[in-house]
């Protein structure tokens, strides 16, 4: 009997350290590779050019973090920003046009939509040749998508079936860089990626990723969204809730962090990922949020 690829990717973005809610959600997404005999690549995101140049250093520390862990990956790094000729041939294989709306809705597109995203309502998509030759004089364009007023249903382990009306998207912004929802979507076809581990706050992005997939004939994966960590408040983790990364937490040895993630995920103290492995499936709470308290997920 063959048996059935399974292919995931954690994909850090390089602009600022990991906190535990990534490291937790990295350790989820390894441990359900590896529970399913599969393989776990790394690919740093890493298109926002500004941004990386502003946080130096930061990409040898997210993979040092990883690899102090435990969360060794599979193959070589890759990265996004060597790979600009994918993200070109695939924009110019896709019916697209040219947006002028306000920079900050363009500029947004480079990175994940943690907090939220308002589908764009197609002002751009019916002006003439004459209006946008006028508008083009004031502000280079972003390329959208134009996908049709679709819809799109993936499949998620917790969440079920979830559907979502696709917008036309940004592919590329104004300023010519390559849109988070192109760049993952590219990159997942061609590595080969069969399920997707991440962060439950992306779980809306996946309709419209998994269309765009479908749109340059690769196969939708199957999607694991992981809760998220969360302060008292009930807000996802962020440098706000003060010490949250491992440098910020010099007292706590590498075991000590990996047992209390593995104990947020439901799998008891384990003190090495090849414990917490050992340790699955787990229960519900797998799936479900951690709150960070005290110093302490729970
Ligand atoms: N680079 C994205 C992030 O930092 C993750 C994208 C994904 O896993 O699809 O949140």
């Amino acid at each position: 009997m063959v048996a059935m690829p399974y292919v995931d990717r954690y994909a850090p973005s390089p602009t600022s350290d990991l906190h535990l809610g990534n490291l937790r959600t990295a350790l989820a997404g390894w441990l359900l590779a590896r529970a399913s005999g599969g393989r776990w690549l790394m690919r740093v995101e890493d298109l926002d050019a500004d941004r990386v140049r502003a946080a130096d250093g930061v990409e040898a520390r997210n993979l040092a973090d990883l690899a102090a862990l435990g969360l060794h990956w599979d193959g070589e790094v890759v990265r996004q920003s060597e790979r600009l000729n994918l993200y070109r041939d695939a924009v110019a294989s896709l019916p697209t046009y040219e947006c002028f709306c306000t920079r900050r809705e363009i500029a947004e597109a480079a990175s994940a939509p943690h907090d939220g995203y308002r589908a764009y309502p197609g002002t751009c998509r019916a002006l003439t040749a004459a209006e946008r030759a006028e508008k083009r004089a004031s502000r280079p364009p972003a390329i959208r998508v134009d996908s049709g007023g679709a819809t799109f249903a993936v499949d998620d382990v917790h969440a079920g079936r979830t559907e979502a009306l696709v917008d036309d998207f940004v592919l590329v912004r104004g300023d010519g860089a390559f849109a988070y929802n192109l760049a993952v979507v590219v990159d997942d076809i061609a590595m080969g990626v069969t399920h997707i581990t991440r962060g439950a706050d992306l779980l809306s992005s996946a309709p419209r990723q998994a269309w765009l997939t479908r749109q340059l004939g690769g196969m939708p994966a199957t999607y694991a969204h992981i809760g998220l960590v969360v302060n008292e408040q009930g807000q996802r983790l962020a440098k706000r809730d003060g010490a949250v990364t491992l440098r910020d937490l010099p007292h706590l040895a590498p075991a000590d962090v990996v047992a209390q993630l593995s104990e947020s995920l439901g799998l008891g103290p384990c003190r090495t990922t090849e414990e917490a492995l050992a340790a699955m499936p787990g229960d519900q709470r797998f799936f479900s949020r951690a709150v960070w308290h005290d110093g302490a997920l729970s």
